[in-house]
């Protein structure tokens, strides 16, 4: 599961950042999450739960912008939003599209006392 390894990262990242600001407890991380990546939420907050025992997370719950995933298709200059995972542009039905946005994946910020 990539979901276990990209929830490690976060666990490490949002501990470091809370003893950088001396926040003893990080209430919340804020994570930005584009849909291309294709990283599901739900199982980000089941290994969270395991994998921020004893860290400054430990109180911490995760609040997610999910970001749909934003083509342009060259053949036809459409511009917009797509529902995966049919990756195909929806006015010409062209596969051949450009993601511009949808890719993200990031801590935005982390609060905490
Ligand atoms: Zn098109």
């Amino acid at each position: 599961m990539h979901e276990y390894s990209i929830t490690k990262s976060i666990v490490e990242l949002c501990h470091q950042e809370a003893r950088k600001h001396k926040i003893g407890q990080v209430k919340l991380i804020r994570i930005r999450l584009g849909r291309f990546t294709g990283f599901s939420p739900a199982a980000i907050n089941f290994y969270f739960d395991y994998l921020k025992r004893g860290t400054r997370c430990e109180n911490a719950r995760i609040e997610f912008f999910e970001i749909p995933i934003r083509i342009k298709c060259p053949a036809c200059n459409f511009t917009g939003e797509i529902v995966e995972p049919v990756f195909i542009c929806p006015e010409c039905g062209k596969p051949d599209i450009e993601i511009i946005s949808g890719r993200e994946f990031y801590v935005e910020s982390i609060e905490g006392e």
